[in-house]
């Protein structure tokens, strides 16, 4: 997955961007001296801001084929503007999608190509040398579309962190074991377990997290009612770079 260092940036301006966003909305919801229905305009009329000239009016994100711009939308617009070339990136799933309706299209030919002669409509001559164009080629976006499938279960499921997870995992119940054992009555005992909580405890359960989830990050999001607050853990497997990747050459 070769992440070009300004898709990168494009992507962290695009996700701050919209975390601000999504800040300034959920205060809009908090504020109790505001009517539902001057939410809902304040709302509405939410805007960001531009990095560059910081006036309201904020950004705008648009794709032109491959090139990925964020441009100011401030009024009078300044020429702040960050273009990057998605170029040959291009999101797994999607790419899965295509490579897997070709295969579909040249199956289908195939069974087409056999009718065909079975009711007489080409020579064997034809059928045969319509087959030998269409094997490689079949064989060729199999092994592609199969590539892709085990790179996409490789990344959803993070199977190359299974291993060092699994032996965070026993490090975890080591320690469990061990305060689970000690003699509360024992002198000294009540720091033994709190060193043994800060030093080991907590370092595992944090690299499991990190091992388990490629994104966590606490949020606080508003409920039904406005005025109550929730906590919500954030926990995401992967995050839509790591879905990013190298997209075929063009070869029809
Ligand atoms: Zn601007």
């Amino acid at each position: 997955m070769a992440e070009s260092p300004d898709l990168l940036k494009y992507y962290r301006l695009k996700a701050g961007y919209e975390d601000k966003l999504a800040k300034k909305k959920r205060a809009i919801m908090a504020d109790r001296t505001l009517s539902q229905e001057e939410k809902r305009r304040r709302v509405a009329r939410l805007t960001g801001r531009c990095p560059q000239c910081k006036q309201p009016g904020g950004l705008r994100f648009t794709r032109k084929g491959t090139q990925l711009v964020a441009a100011c939308a401030a009024s009078p617009q300044c020429d702040f503007t960050l273009t990057v070339d998605r170029g040959n990136e291009e999101n797994i799933r999607r790419l899965e999608a295509g490579v897997a309706g070709e295969v579909k299209r040249l199956e289908s030919d195939v069974i087409r190509t056999k009718l065909d002669l079975l009711f007489g409509y080409s020579s064997q001559a034809e059928a045969v040398a319509h087959f030998d164009g269409l094997r490689p080629r079949l064989k060729t976006v199999g092994d592609r579309l199969e590539e892709l499938r085990r790179r996409y279960w490789r990344t959803v499921t993070r199977s190359g962190d299974q291993p060092a997870l699994k032996t965070a995992r026993a490090d975890l119940a080591v320690s469990r074991a061990q305060l689970a054992s000690m003699d509360p009555e024992a002198a000294g005992a009540a720091r033994t377990a709190a060193a043994v909580y800060v030093d080991t405890i907590r370092p595992l359960v944090e690299k499991i997290r990190r091992l388990k989830y490629a994104r966590s990050a606490v949020h606080v999001e508003q409920s039904e009612d406005p005025a109550e607050e929730v906590d919500v853990l954030e926990l995401e497997p992967y995050t839509l770079d790591q879905l990013m990747v190298p997209s075929p050459p063009e070869d029809d």
